[in-house]
């Protein structure tokens, strides 16, 4: 049996009426760039984020990147980050001029470890970005708490956690402002790149759409820097025939994440991820940790099934970032799980039979 991580083709065929009409009909009316079918996303996006305003992107970057630099942070100033995430958060607080300020993780959830925030605070930072990483909502309410009594912005990454939420209320609305991705590879994806960021707030709201065209409000009237951060209109048009499929598609990532608890229980070697009290995790990702990580991950692959590593080295340890002189050591979590885990397959196109097969390979893995 083949079991691939996740299976876009899959998806698409699911879906390739409704996706060919919505090109044809960008097409047709010309509108390649932000315009009217971005418009209608972003209104449905902001709908099912509970949230009033949602502002198209180019990428997830690009939204983090439009968040942190539209409210002045910018060089001189620090910006803390979890050192656990994928490599765009750190980066779009680069992009911006400012100094990501790492801080480990907490063992049990993978997230930002809250604990360890203040210590990293100094006069220097403007923001703390918890990741809500694999679909699991961080601990946001304590980092918002946090951020009040020392009077800086949380900015939500959200790019993993579609739907997500925490004691009823949908990650990216707890900051300032919360950070979307529409990689294809994402719970809601396009066909293309896509990003998102949403608000509660209409002045930023605004702010944000006028950042995605060059500090423009006003045709030609640029009152300040911004970027070409504009999603595409076919962009728009795919993601809002895929948003309505995203409540149920999220249901089926719970099941299957149910299903791999039920068929991986008590394997010893390995150790299943937990949720968090409150939590709907979306489960963009189903990452375990397992003793002799690599050979199980080989073994998998030459039975069929494809996994991955999120994330095989920690960002304070990336090449990229050897001019901030972290070191190994420096959070020992986030390294100790680097060499620890593994994510199985996981989408809304998995089937029981293939968690069953997946299940029962890495049971056989360990006795035999
Ligand atoms: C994917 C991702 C991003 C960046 O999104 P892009 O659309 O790929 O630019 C940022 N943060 C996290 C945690 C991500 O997983």
């Amino acid at each position: 049996m083949q079991v691939p991580f996740l299976d876009l083709k899959a998806q698409y065929q699911s879906l390739r009426e409704e996706l060919l009409a919505a090109a044809e009909e960008v097409l047709a009316s010309s509108a390649y760039v932000a315009g009217p079918f971005v418009k209608k996303f972003e209104e449905e996006f902001a709908q099912a984020q509970r949230i009033p305003f949602c502002a198209g992107m180019s990428t997830g970057t690009d939204a983090l990147h439009a968040a942190i630099a539209l409210l002045g942070i910018g060089h001189g100033d620090e910006v803390i980050v979890p050192a656990n995430t994928f490599m765009a958060t750190p980066a779009a607080v680069s992009l911006a001029g400012a100094r990501p300020v790492f801080v480990d993780c907490e063992e049990k959830f993978f997230n930002i470890d809250v604990g360890q925030i203040e210590a990293a605070i100094t006069p220097k930072t403007k923001a703390i970005i918890p990741v809500h990483l694999f679909g699991q909502p961080a601990r946001v309410e304590a980092v918002c708490e946090i951020a009040k009594k020392h009077g800086l912005h949380v900015i939500e990454d959200c790019a993993q956690s579609h739907l997500a939420r925490r004691n009823g209320k949908y990650t990216g609305s707890f900051g300032i402002m919360g950070c979307f991705s529409f990689y294809p590879g994402k719970n809601l994806g396009a066909c293309g790149e896509g990003g998102a960021v949403i608000t509660s707030d209409a002045e930023l709201h605004k702010k944000l759409h006028a950042f995605r065209e060059h500090g423009m409000y006003k045709k030609y009237h640029h009152d300040f820097l911004g970027h070409n951060y504009r999603m595409e209109g076919i962009q728009g048009a795919f993601l809002s025939v895929k948003l309505p499929h995203l409540p149920k598609w999220t249901e089926t990532r719970r099941a299957n994440a149910n299903l791999y608890r039920k068929y991986l229980a008590n394997v010893e070697q390995i150790r299943l991820p937990e949720e968090d009290e409150g939590v709907y995790h979306a489960y963009h990702l189903f990452v375990i940790r397992a003793d002799g990580r690599n050979e199980l991950a080989d073994f998998l692959r030459e039975n069929g099934v494809a996994t991955g590593i999120h994330y095989p080295i920690p960002c304070h340890l990336q090449k990229a970032y050897s001019f901030l002189n972290y070191s190994r050591g420096d959070f020992p979590v986030s390294e100790i799980l680097a060499g620890e885990i593994l994510s199985l397959p996981m989408s809304e196109q998995l089937t029981e039979e293939q968690v069953i097969y997946v299940a029962e390979l890495i049971r056989g893995y360990y006795t035999k």
